[in-house]
């Protein structure tokens, strides 16, 4: 980490972004981090590593990734936790989570897609038509998933503007599905390795495999950790954590991520909270909050509560299952692989009841005080999970808020006001 910062203006103009835009973006970003982030009490000082790699995620990390298409890698672009990762790293290639975190571009957004689409398919399709995000202009190949209806078909319209591939994903979870969805598996790899021109073998699958497990479970032990009253670690910093897992060099974060856990157990050992004991905890589950949405978090976190779970695509669904490392054959990995991610409880199945399965268990383990229904304006299938949701958990004996929302800063007033008289509820 050197203290001379590099300018990367040139590295940005190749990859043929809006500068003034794409400025304007960091310097948003940037300051937001800041107020969001280092505004926080008695952080682990292992978030260092975290404040880093956001301070330079356009920089170093678009500089590895540019470095390494350069000597003949390739880069892989997903939007889903569906897309296995192990496949990718298998065939000799990186995979970056595209950020669809923010609101940009509306204006040239609406005039393709309508105005009561998600905020999270907005912004996936913002940031490509306003030219600011390199880890899009980076990829070599973007991945999309039949999953909701909204999502299939912004990817046709993605899919016009860059190289783009859809896997099909069943929408249920039987064993034929598995089946299926196994096959769609061998699709991709045979797309991968025309990408790559790298062979997928049994011994590269089975390093990949173990690789993306143990960033998993780097990502269980500081999640575990938050388990202890006071949670040793934020939600915002926590939910950080996950984000960034999408994008990042894997074995670098799963080291500082168990570096990071090594800490927080201590903490946790010490009695030692960025809360006060006693404060009130909350679950947060529904659709996936993609960088640099932290809106809820920091609501939640500003109004005295602490955050210590989120059952989301970044949260538990994306570390809690393992594939199984105990195969030898590419077969066997595959059926693995199959089994492992059709696993995620993702409201475009039917039926999802394991995902309020996993919201009570987590309720149960992490001893919170109340649950946060979070989904997306226009995101019908959390939209209408939600009341059944909140039945079950109420049910249950948990307090819950349902929250609809989107990406803007308009309504943090009401969600305040809201959020407060649900800690003072709880508690
Ligand atoms: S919520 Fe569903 S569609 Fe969205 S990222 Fe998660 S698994 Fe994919
Ligand atoms: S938030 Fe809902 S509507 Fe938006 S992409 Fe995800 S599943 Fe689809």
């Amino acid at each position: 980490m050197s203290d001379t910062p590099v300018d990367y203006h040139q590295m940005w103009a190749d990859l043929g972004l809006d500068l003034p835009m794409h400025d304007a973006l960091l310097e948003a970003v940037g300051g937001m981090y800041g107020a969001t982030f280092m505004s926080q009490a008695n952080r682990p000082e292992g978030m260092g590593y975290l404040d880093f790699v956001m301070s330079e995620v356009h920089g170093l990390r678009i500089k590895e990734l540019d470095d390494f298409r350069k000597s003949g890698g390739k880069v892989v672009g997903t939007y889903c936790l569906y897309v296995p990762e192990e496949l990718i790293r298998a065939a000799g290639g990186w995979s970056v989570g595209i950020c669809a975190g923010a609101e940009w571009a509306y204006d040239q957004v609406e005039q393709i897609l309508p105005r009561n689409t998600c905020a999270l398919i907005k912004s996936m399709m913002g940031f490509k038509l306003g030219k600011v995000c390199p880890y899009l202009e980076e990829a070599d190949l973007l991945v999309g998933e039949t999953t909701c209806d909204g999502k299939k078909k912004a990817y046709e319209e993605l899919g016009k503007m860059q190289n783009l591939y859809t896997m099909e994903l069943p929408q249920m979870k039987r064993p034929k599905d598995v089946a299926f969805w196994r096959s769609e598996l061998v699709d991709f790899i045979a797309k991968l390795e025309e990408l790559t021109g790298k062979k997928v073998t049994a011994e590269a699958l089975k390093a990949s495999i173990k690789e993306v497990n143990d960033k998993r479970r780097a990502l269980q032990r500081v999640n575990a950790a938050r388990a202890a009253d006071p949670s040793p670690i934020s939600g915002l910093d926590a939910l950080l954590a996950v984000q960034v897992a999408f994008y990042d060099d894997v074995p670098r974060f799963t080291q500082m991520m168990n570096a990071l856990a090594d800490e927080l157990e201590k903490r946790a050992a010490a009695g030692i909270g960025v809360a006060p004991k006693g404060a009130p905890r909350i679950l947060i589950t529904g659709t996936p909050m993609a960088l640099p949405n932290w809106k809820l978090h920091e609501i939640v976190e500003k109004a005295g509560g602490v955050v210590v779970g989120e059952e989301m695509c970044t949260g538990s669904r994306y570390y809690e299952k393992l594939v199984d490392e105990d195969a030898s054959t590419l077969d066997e990995m595959l059926d693995d692989l199959a089994e492992k991610y059709l696993d995620i409880n993702c409201a475009c199945f039917t039926p999802n009841t394991g995902r309020i399965d996993d919201i009570i268990r987590m309720a149960g383990d992490l001893k919170v005080d109340g649950v946060i229904d979070y989904a997306l304006s226009f995101c019908g299938t959390y939209q209408i999970e939600s009341a059944g949701v909140a039945k079950t958990v109420q049910d249950a004996g948990v307090p819950v808020l349902r929250i609809e929302t989107d990406y803007s800063a308009e309504d943090v007033g009401q969600l305040s006001t809201r959020v407060e008289a649900f800690l003072e509820m709880v508690k």
